[in-house]
């Protein structure tokens, strides 16, 4: 028999982890219309799932019988934290002992345990079905969606995964070329998403969604501290502004609004599009909801509305920030009868 050349070791690796991703799906008859919630799957498992800040680390996995732990970096965005629980899980599944996991495992690795794990993750978080379902809600053409940056990095919010992770999967199913992946993934998320705000996000890596009057009537899931900018056309000279009705006060807080007329400065009072900001301070689910009104003109039906559904999610480890997963720690509470911690 020839020898396998390191190229198609690693394929053969790939190959497994893809499909041990799509028999557990299989397995736990998971619907793929939605985001994958991965810390649910874990803890349904009776994994143990822990997170704590660490310097360089992303995640480690240990098995201990039938069973294991997995721990994640709290430091990390709620994207990030998924996707490594993703790997982990993966690890696992595949019956791997234990891992170590900072960038380098994540993402460079050639060992095969790791390219396994990390192509579980990719297709456990974003099969084929899921991503053609979110392509066609979105409104693209999911045979040749022709996916900008920008549309990619909507599209990971969406599944709930950070951008890298989302131009690398999105290559695998052939939505994007080779060629555009590997030029995409040289983009900063931070230049995107300064593109997309307009200003840099205060905190660098909290993510950015635009609701627009496409999204009406959608519901989002933010993580904390993400900014939500809702963006309207108006034409003030009409006498029509957009006021904020319900500003989803349970989760987010206003930061501020202006207007940008179309064409830029010179065009004043002609048509434009009405900004408002708001940042997400608490976990949570909250209405958003705008009209558009004459303000002086009490009693009057709005001429047009806006709403969406903010369900922000909460971190992993609750208040305290780190530690065991919220939802374990209650269980567990609640299974020894604590009345309080
Ligand atoms: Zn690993």
């Amino acid at each position: 028999m020839p020898a396998l050349s390191p190229r198609s070791a690693y394929e053969r690796a790939r190959l497994r982890g893809t499909k041990a991703a799509l028999d557990e799906h299989n397995r736990l008859g998971l619907q793929l219309r939605e985001r994958i919630d991965i810390f649910e799957v874990i803890e349904d498992q009776r994994l143990w799932l822990f997170s704590q800040p660490m310097r360089d680390l992303y995640g480690a996995y240990k098995r201990s019988g039938t069973s294991g732990g997995i721990l994640l970096n709290s430091q990390h965005p709620a994207t990030t934290q998924r996707f490594t629980a993703s790997h982990e899980y993966g690890h696992h599944i595949l019956g791997h002992e234990a891992s170590v996991d900072e960038e380098e495992q994540m993402f460079q690795s050639q060992k095969l345990i790791e390219v396994e794990a990390q192509a579980f993750a990719g297709e456990f978080l974003m099969p084929l079905q899921l991503v053609n379902y979110t392509l066609r809600t979105m409104g693209f053409d999911r045979q040749n969606p022709q996916l900008s940056p920008l549309d990619i990095y909507k599209v990971a919010l969406e599944l709930g995964v950070s951008y890298r992770a989302a131009v690398t999967q999105l290559t695998n199913h052939k939505k994007i070329s080779r060629l555009l992946g590997r030029r995409f993934a040289k983009i900063s998320p931070l230049k995107i998403k300064t593109f997309v705000g307009g200003v840099k996000p205060e905190f660098s890596w909290a993510d950015v969604w635009i609701l627009d009057p496409t999204q009406e009537g959608r519901e989002f899931s933010p993580s904390l501290r993400d900014e939500i900018h809702v963006e309207l056309p108006e034409t003030p000279s009409t006498g029509y502004v957009w006021e904020i009705v319900d500003p989803a006060a349970e989760v987010l807080t206003y930061v501020g609004e202006s207007f940008e007329p179309q064409g830029g400065e010179e065009s004043i009072g002609s048509s434009g599009e009405r900004h408002f900001l708001f940042r997400v301070i608490t976990a949570g689910r909250g209405q958003l909801r705008l009209e558009m009104r004459r303000p002086w003109l009490e009693d009057v039906q709005p001429r047009v509305r806006f709403e969406a559904t903010i369900s922000s999610v909460p971190r992993l480890s609750g208040e305290s920030g780190s530690g065991l997963s919220h939802s374990q720690r209650e269980a567990l509470l609640e299974e020894v009868g604590a009345t309080q911690l």
